[in-house]
């Protein structure tokens, strides 16, 4: 039994210790690394790494000086409208909210940071009325759940930190689908969601012990199992 702690958490962390406890503890106490992995057939870069670029690309547009690459095209007028609010004051960019147990903001390298939360834009369109953006790169089939709770994991951050919100919408720009995801919260209706997350965080910054859960779907992307860096036997 092991009495080390996962600190803090994020969205990914806590679908990754739900998955399978082990897995979290292999990555974020043991800090495990993961071994390379090969290119799929016919790709130059990895999945994540294109993710990364691209959302590196799309902030350098909005703070202005380059142009839009064309992995963005899709969402050309979104862009522009959005590098317009930028010049006007109305847009952070990257932001990285980190807050502690009682949810009061922290700095992101704090040593009391509990929960951390990255966000690609962050609009205020008026005193009560705010837009959470981020894009994404990944598939929207298959993803829905995850990305839903994305949503309501970034409204009730924004509502808890600006406690003159009212309504917040979230908008998932799934630039390589031209599809564009939006919900709207009322405050009554996000703070709904308060509840789920703390818990969630809280047993996973409690928890102790780390059993295996081995499945087809967890082990299969697992960089711990036998066909990876075999730190997990158990794996499926
Ligand atoms: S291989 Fe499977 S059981 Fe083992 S740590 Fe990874 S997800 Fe968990």
């Amino acid at each position: 039994m092991s009495n080390e702690r996962i600190k803090a958490w994020s969205y990914s962390r806590l679908v990754d210790f739900e998955q399978c406890k082990l897995r979290a503890k292999l990555k974020y106490i043991d800090r495990i690394p993961e071994p390379a992995r090969p290119l799929p057939p016919g790709k130059t870069e990895h999945a994540n790494d294109r993710g990364t670029r691209i959302h590196d690309a799309g902030e350098r547009f909005v703070r202005g000086g380059v142009e839009l690459i064309p992995e963005l095209k899709a969402f050309e007028a979104e862009f522009h409208d959005l590098r317009n609010k930028y010049e006007h004051g109305m847009v952070s960019l990257e932001g990285e909210w980190a807050v502690n147990k009682d949810w009061e903001p922290v700095a992101w390298g704090d040593r009391d940071a509990w929960a951390r939360i990255k966000l690609d834009a962050f609009v205020r369109l008026s005193k009560t009325h705010a837009v959470v953006i981020d894009y994404k790169t990944g598939k929207k089939f298959g993803n829905e759940i995850k990305h839903a709770e994305q949503t309501q994991l970034y409204q009730l951050a924004a509502f808890l930190r600006y406690p003159e919100l009212e309504t917040i919408d979230v908008e998932l720009w799934y630039t390589d689908q031209d599809d564009l995801t939006h919900m709207k919260y009322t405050r009554s209706q996000g703070m709904r969601f308060f509840q789920n997350f703390n818990q969630r965080g809280i047993a996973m910054t409690s928890a102790e012990e780390f059993p295996p859960s081995p499945n087809v779907f967890a082990c299969k992307w697992c960089p711990y199992g036998p066909r990876g860096t075999g730190d997990c036997d158990k794996g499926v």
